[in-house]
């Protein structure tokens, strides 16, 4: 009876066809979903290259074949150091260019995540000006497409929301770029990174802004929370109860003391768990205008350092693995 083996075939096939479309439990990188164990060990927050400091611009433009020929050996060495993958975190109008981080992981065999939303850190500087005309459901529309349709033109779809605010209370723009993110989540399981620094009160007060949307913490992280003044350190574990990932992204020489420091502490309050490392590096900086800044540091001091100071590798599993695979999964996370 052919027409049943037929009709018995396509139905063993729907549930496939659904979970793909979903994208519920995978990881979105340039080159397309994977599963979360597909990473390695991880960096959550770097920039391959950006336009920092320059005019906004989107798309951006490029020396390309100068950015080629600094930041591919980069992201080869990174893969001989170990490392399976980063995060990008150049966000639109301050560089983001999707089709170059895809070349650059078809040869290097890294996997890199790109990012939908705006920054809006720097004085708002890389805002667009129709943000500032649109409401949060307008913005989370445009950056849904994204998720939903690709990068423009170029079929590649966000693996994460990158926001940004600035210094003090949180400004309407600001708020408005966190509401609409959260929106977003709603929309797509992507997870919420937000430039926010050492500036506690606004940490709380987007967890209150996600809270309000109906997405948990949990959805959220504090990007550059090693900023964090001497003494206010316990508003890192808060976060971190309230189900927040908690991003010490500034290693380098001179902060690597103060990043052992914070790593020591969350894990003697328990929040090992919540706690993502990396740099803020950059291997093309302004254009190539400014010299890079290295994002190696973890694999060549970092790593050594914390087993020094008592880690068990669990915990480092934890710390460059596990965590990292966990914060970008796709996955709605409800209030
Ligand atoms: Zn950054």
């Amino acid at each position: 009876m052919p027409a049943v083996n037929i009709t018995r075939r396509a139905w063993l096939a729907a549930p496939l066809v659904t979970v793909a479309q979903s994208e519920e439990g995978r990881v979105m990188t340039v080159r397309g979903p994977v599963v979360p164990e597909a990473l390695g060990l991880m960096l959550p927050h770097e920039h391959l290259f950006s336009n920092f400091g320059e005019d906004p611009a989107e798309p951006p433009h490029y020396d390309e074949p100068a950015l080629l020929g600094a930041v591919e050996p980069y992201a080869r060495r990174l893969r001989e150091l170990g490392c399976g993958a980063v995060a990008d975190a150049t966000a639109a109008w301050f560089g983001r260019s999707p089709a170059l981080l895809r070349t650059i992981s078809e040869k290097s065999g890294l996997h890199i995540l790109t990012n939908t939303g705006y920054y809006g850190a720097a004085s708002d500087r890389y805002v667009p000006k129709h943000a500032f005309e649109e409401d949060a459901a307008r913005l989370a529309a445009r950056w849904v497409r994204e998720w939903r349709e690709g990068i423009g033109r170029t079929g590649i779809r966000p693996g994460f929301i990158k926001t940004g605010v600035d210094a003090g209370p949180l400004s309407e723009i600001d708020a408005r770029l966190v509401r609409a993110a959260a929106l977003t989540h709603r929309d797509t399981g992507l997870t919420i990174a937000v430039h926010t620094g050492g500036n506690p009160e606004s940490a709380m007060r987007q967890m209150a802004i996600l809270r309000e949307e109906g997405v948990s913490p949990e959805a959220w992280i504090w990007v550059h929370a090693n900023q964090v003044k001497r003494g206010e350190e316990e508003a890192l574990g808060r976060a971190a109860a309230a189900g927040a990932w908690i991003s010490l992204d500034g290693l380098d020489e001179t902060t690597m003391e103060r990043h052992l420091e914070l790593v020591m502490q969350m894990r003697a309050s328990g929040h090992l768990a919540r706690l993502l490392l990396s740099h803020d590096g950059n291997s093309f900086r302004a254009g190539g205008k400014r010299p890079m800044r290295p994002y190696t540091l973890l694999f060549e001091q970092f790593l050594p350092q914390l087993r020094k100071a008592g880690l068990e590798e669990n915990e480092i599993r934890r710390l460059t693995r596990d965590n990292p695979a966990r914060a970008f999964t796709v996955r709605r996370r409800g209030a």
